[in-house]
C-alpha cells in the first residue's frame, strides 16, 4: 500500500484482535510500530509475533483512560523511531446487554471513559507531534455508532461519540496536514465478548459476588448466550458472515495510506454490508 514504508505508528488495543491484526498489517507494510495495550502479556506476545516475521516494533503498556500514561506511549514512539506519523486509537470494551436503568454509574464511566474518553486522551498526545510535519489518525467506532442498539445503549453512546469527535477533530486539523478518520466495524472474530465481564456486570447481581463457582458457571452460561449472539449477528450481516479482524485491519491501513489522501472526517463502515440495510 503506497505511502505507508517507514512511517511510524501507534496502535492501542494492539495485543488483541483487530488491534493485533492491524499492527501486524503494518508491520509488514514497513511501518515501525508501536503496539500499546493495557494487557502486557499479550501485547508482548504481538510484538513477538511482528518481530518473528521479520519485522519493527516495541511494546508499551497503556492506559487509555490515564492520561499520563498515554503521553508516555507517544514519548515512547517518537524517542524510538523519531517521529510519530500513523494512530490507531482502537482499544474498547464491550458492555453486558442490559436495559438503561440497570446500568450503574460505575458500569457506565467505565465504558465512557475507555472506549470516548481514551481516544480523546490519546488525540490530544498524538495531534501535537503530528501538526509538525502531518499525519494520520484512524479511531476505532462500530456498527453501533451508526445506529441504535438495544441492551447496548452505553457501548452505542461511546461509540456515536467517536463518530462525532473524529469529524470536529478532522475539521479543526484539516488544514494543518492531519487527516483524521473512523472505522466503523460489524460483528468481528475476536475477544471483545470477554470484556464484559470486567465490568461488574455479573458481580452486581446480589448474593453471587460471594459465589465465586456459581458466577464462573453463569459466566459459561453467558458466554455460550453470547455466541448465540454471535451467530444472529452473523444473520444480521447481509454477506452472511462476521469479519476476521485482518479485514477490518486491510481497511484500516488503506486510511492510512496516500491512496486516502483525500479523505478525512469520514467514519468508513466495515460490515458486510450491514450499514446499507
Ligand atoms: P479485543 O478484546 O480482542 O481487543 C481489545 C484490546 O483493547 C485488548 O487487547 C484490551 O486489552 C485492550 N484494552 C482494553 N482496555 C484498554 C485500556 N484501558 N487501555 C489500553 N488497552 C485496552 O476486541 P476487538 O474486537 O479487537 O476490539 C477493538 C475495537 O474494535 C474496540 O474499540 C471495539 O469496540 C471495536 N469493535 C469491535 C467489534 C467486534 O465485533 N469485535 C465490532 C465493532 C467495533
Amino acid at each position: 500500500m503506497k505511502g505507508l514504508d517507514g512511517k511510524t505508528a501507534v496502535v492501542t488495543g494492539g495485543g488483541s484482535g483487530i488491534g493485533r491484526a492491524t499492527a501486524e498489517r503494518f508491520a509488514a507494510e514497513g511501518v515501525n510500530v508501536v503496539v500499546a495495550d493495557v494487557v502486557e502479556e499479550t501485547g508482548r506476545e504481538t510484538v513477538a509475533r511482528i518481530e518473528a516475521a521479520g519485522n519493527e516494533a516495541t511494546f508499551v503498556a497503556v492506559d487509555v483512560t490515564d492520561a499520563e500514561s498515554v503521553q508516555r506511549m507517544v514519548k515512547v514512539a517518537v524517542d524510538k523511531y523519531g517521529s510519530l506519523d500513523i494512530a490507531f486509537n482502537n482499544a474498547g470494551v464491550l458492555t453486558g446487554f442490559a436495559e438503561t436503568t440497570s446500568i450503574s454509574e460505575e458500569q457506565w464511566e467505565r465504558l465512557i471513559n475507555i472506549n470516548l474518553k481514551g481516544v480523546w486522551a490519546c488525540m490530544k498526545a498524538e495531534l501535537p507531534v503530528m501538526k509538525k510535519h502531518g499525519g494520520v489518525i484512524v479511531n476505532t467506532a462500530s456498527e453501533a455508532g451508526l445506529v441504535g442498539m438495544g441492551g447496548l445503549s452505553s457501548y452505542s453512546a461511546s461509540k456515536h461519540g467517536v463518530v462525532g469527535l473524529t469529524k470536529s477533530v478532522a475539521l479543526e486539523y484539516a488544514g494543518q496536514g492531519v487527516r483524521v478518520n473512523a472505522i466503523a466495524p460489524g460483528p468481528t472474530k475476536t475477544n471483545i465478548s470477554s470484556s464484559m465481564f470486567d465490568d461488574g456486570f455479573l458481580s452486581s447481581i446480589p448474593f453471587l459476588s460471594r459465589l465465586d463457582k456459581l458466577v464462573q458457571l453463569l459466566k459459561m452460561a453467558v458466554s455460550t448466550m453470547r455466541a448465540e449472539f454471535d451467530t444472529s449477528a452473523m444473520r444480521d450481516v447481509p454477506m452472511g458472515r462476521v469479519a476476521e479482524p485482518e479485514e477490518i485491519a486491510g481497511a484500516v491501513a488503506f486510511l492510512c495510506s496516500s491512496d486516502a489522501s483525500f479523505i478525512t472526517g469520514h467514519t468508513l463502515p466495515v460490515d458486510g454490508g450491514q450499514a446499507a440495510d
